[in-house]
């Protein structure tokens, strides 16, 4: 089996007609690759827009912003082909989906459509890039994700089933050494049109390139790779070269909106480099993630998570008793309700989570066990180094940079590379940039 490059380019990286041609300059040299596109950018948030109006019954504005995307994306069209036969080509394919999306105009909307609305955008920004590559007499080959990413009933890859399909769509075409493929859409376990949510085409690139086994997975985007720092909030961040798999994850997880939170399984787990490379700035190195386990003694890299709900539960019972935290914690997976942070006290335990579906039916249970606290609101600070056991110290300069900021929780030792810490949402900007004087 050939040996494929994954090339993944966000939404920036192809957000105009310009843009496209970069990319294209990027991917034509020998090396067999699969390019993994996002939507333009902006997109996926209009159709989301369009949906929500669509939800609403209103029409009006839905077919409204349905002309404005189509709009954009015929002047997209008008950029970037030089000919009139793929131009249109390619408007032909834009009046298609745009008229297949008003059909969406009903009354009874649900899922189904919304998701249908949702996957025009990777479907989209694809076929047009795959017009302009046969346009430039660049041979490629353009795959549906449709036919090979899917989701199983707990919305999790299917990867048996994503490994098996891609590989004999590839072997369709044995001459073939370039292929461009949707990030983001999937089918989902009844065959429909589904997505890996929000930022998930980080995740479609991973897992294709566990999926082929794969040398090594770009992910392309509008920066110069993973920074110390959430650069959205705090001026002077820097590019961090080389991260572990570990640590790439706990900032995803917690925040770092570079890198979709699942993306880090699928390639650590195949052993595969994960590299972060920036399309307006090729040349700069960006960032390396591996399995090695780099055994520097700094402090790496912030993030930030929001939206996290605090949730205190306090029992004269849990003293010296045992089972009390088993309980409370069968109460989340009732509802299937995933918990980030956990701290104990001896007659109290304090936990997150960032999911509030069931928030009201979760504290009418735990309330048999004690009296119940929730606090909304609340942003999880994750620092990520080397907090070894043996090591001294860490906490103390993490905690003097944060001397001013109210705690509501605090986490160590959960592992050796974070330290987390809940606040109320309020005091992220001023934490982030504390922290980055204090530590970087
Ligand atoms: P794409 O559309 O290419 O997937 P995203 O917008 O999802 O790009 O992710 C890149 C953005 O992530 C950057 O422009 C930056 O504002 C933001 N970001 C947040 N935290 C970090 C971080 N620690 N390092 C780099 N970028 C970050
Ligand atoms: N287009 C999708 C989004 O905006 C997926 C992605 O860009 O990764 O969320
Ligand atoms: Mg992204």
């Amino acid at each position: 089996m050939k040996s494929f490059l994954i090339m993944k380019f966000g939404g920036t990286s192809v957000g105009n007609a310009q843009r496209m041609k970069n990319v294209a300059k990027l991917i034509t040299n020998e090396t067999p690759k699969i390019v993994v596109l996002s939507a333009m950018s902006g997109t996926t948030n209009s159709l989301v827009e369009i949906a929500e109006y669509l939800y609403k019954k209103n029409h009006d504005t839905a077919n409204e912003l349905i002309f404005q995307l189509e709009n954009k994306y015929r002047n997209v069209c008008n950029e970037l082909f030089s000919t009139n036969e793929y131009k249109n080509l390619a408007l032909e394919t834009i009046s298609n989906h745009f008229d297949d999306m008003r059909k969406f105009i009903i009354d009874v909307f649900t899922t189904l459509e919304e998701k249908s609305i949702l996957a025009k955008g990777e479907i989209l920004s694809t076929t047009l890039f795959y017009y302009y590559l046969l346009e430039n007499n660049i041979d490629s080959v353009l795959l549906s994700a449709l036919n090979f990413m899917r989701i199983d009933k707990s919305d999790e890859p299917d990867f048996y089933y994503i490994k098996e399909n891609l590989q004999r769509e590839i072997n369709l075409y044995p001459d073939k050494n370039l292929f461009i493929t949707q990030g983001y859409i999937c089918r989902n376990a009844f065959g429909e049109i589904d997505n890996l949510k929000r930022g998930g085409s980080d995740f479609s690139a991973s897992l294709i390139g566990a999926a082929l086994r794969s040398n090594e997975i770009e992910i392309w985007t509008d920066i110069d790779g993973f920074h110390n720092n959430d650069p959205r909030f705090v001026q002077k961040t820097h590019s961090i070269s080389e991260l572990s798999f570990d640590e790439a994850a706990e900032l995803a997880y917690f925040g770092a909106k570079i890198l979709h939170p699942s993306t880090v399984l699928p390639a650590k787990a195949a052993n595969i480099p994960v590299r972060l490379k920036n399309t307006m700035n090729p040349k700069a190195a960006g960032t390396l993630i591996t399995n090695n386990s780099l055994n520097t003694d700094e402090i790496k890299a912030v993030a930030a998570k929001d939206g996290i709900v605090a949730i205190k539960i306090k029992s004269g019972r849990m003293l010296l008793a045992y089972g009390f935290l088993r309980k409370i914690f069968e109460t989340f997976e009732r509802f299937q309700t995933p918990i980030d942070m956990v701290t104990t006290s001896e007659i109290a335990v304090s936990l997150t989570i960032d999911n509030d579906q069931y928030l009201e039916k979760i504290v009418e249970e735990l309330r048999q066990y004690g009296t119940v606290a929730v606090d909304k609101n609340q942003t999880i600070i994750c620092v990520v180094g080397n907090f070894a056991g043996n090591k001294t110290g860490m906490a103390l300069k993490v905690f003097e940079a944060l001397r001013n900021i109210p705690i509501r929780m605090i986490s160590y030792g959960g592992s050796e590379n974070n330290i987390s810490i809940l606040i109320d949402s309020q005091e992220k900007i001023r934490s982030l940039q504390a922290l980055n004087e204090h530590l970087f």
